[in-house]
């Protein structure tokens, strides 16, 4: 995605509090970049990363000088990117960063930049961790940490940092904006609730996770209209061996929960928000039994998908609980 344009646009404060802290020198030593689920805040935080040692910053990052181009392929040595939304931030990842930041910086920039995406997701441990590292600052040395959910994160830790909230663009624009990329409407209706622009819908679009997931939802949702021993069938035949990496399972149960909510919104006679998905949304409505308890359990499944490692097993489940009279 074009991180640049999307903070020229969408995030207008983020971009004016970063381009005058640039300009004038007065980059804090760490922020806090908060906000909703979808809003691509992982993007932005790399982005930020590479403004602060960009070739061209003018004074943010073009993203084509050859530092910035290193960033992305994970060899500028003075960038560490830890992924909390990939699993648990554990305490040796984060005193792997303080031992290698105290050294003095390789690159001749001398700036040495961390990004921990998701900092809700760290062990007690890994979060102390962090908070003796923030609370002795030392010179060239910077923090971009992102957190979905601040009532997670340490009052400590924030309290060290520049907070900075991102907005939320209006779904029906990100819609509008990743159909006119050239994204089909169908997919941009679900990924918008996955993705909070359009840029980064288009992309999605074609990423192997949402190919799979998405070619195991349209054969599952049909065979549902054609009863439970059919969709035991096809579960088993079709839907598990396509889900085969965690990932997949995730986001396969994320977009039918996303569509069974449609299914308890059309029977409610309340306008649905998959349109492209109305016509299989109509028929389960008419078909499919107890409709809320099933979001229910999908959504419980989907937080066991989270650890469970035998996927077959959890998905064969979902099927009885969906089509159990
Ligand atoms: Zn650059």
């Amino acid at each position: 995605m074009e991180v640049r344009s999307y903070l020229e646009k969408k995030q207008k404060l983020v971009h004016r509090i970063f381009s005058n802290a640039l300009s004038s020198g007065k980059v804090a030593h760490a922020y806090l970049l908060i906000g909703e689920a979808g809003i691509p805040l992982k993007e932005v935080a790399i982005y930020l990363a590479k403004s602060l040692v960009c070739d061209h910053g003018d004074p943010l990052a073009d993203e084509t000088c050859v530092k910035c181009q290193r960033i992305d392929k994970g060899e500028y040595p003075d960038f560490i990117f830890l992924d909390g939304a990939e699993g648990t931030v554990k305490k040796d990842a984060v005193s792997n960063v303080s031992s290698l930041f105290s050294q003095t910086a390789l690159e001749e920039k001398g700036i040495m930049v961390y990004v921990i995406n998701e900092i809700e997701n760290m062990t007690p441990d890994a979060a102390n961790s962090l908070l003796k590292f923030l609370e002795e600052p030392s010179e060239g040395t910077y923090a971009i940490l992102t957190s979905k959910n601040e009532a997670k994160v340490l009052p400590t830790i924030i309290s060290r940092c520049e907070k900075i909230r991102l907005t939320l663009s209006p779904r029906s624009t990100v819609v509008q904006e990743a159909v006119e990329l050239g994204a089909e409407q169908d997919d941009a209706e679900i990924l918008s609730y996955f993705f909070n622009d359009g840029g980064l819908v288009f992309e999605q679009a074609s990423s192997d996770d949402y190919r799979i997931a998405k070619s195991a939802l349209v054969p599952f949702l049909e065979s549902l209209c054609e009863g439970p021993a059919y969709a035991r069938y096809v579960m088993q035949k079709d839907v598990t061996p396509a889900l085969f990496s965690r990932p997949t399972v995730r986001f396969f149960l994320d977009m039918l929960s996303l569509v069974f909510q449609d299914i308890a919104t059309y029977q409610r006679g309340s306008s649905i928000s998959l349109p492209s998905y109305g016509k299989i949304i109509a028929d389960l409505a008419g078909k499919l039994p107890h409709v809320d308890s099933s979001l229910l359990s999908i959504m419980t499944l989907r937080g066991e998908a989270e650890t469970n490692i035998n996927s077959g097993l959890l998905l064969s489940h979902l099927v009885s609980v969906i089509t159990k009279e």
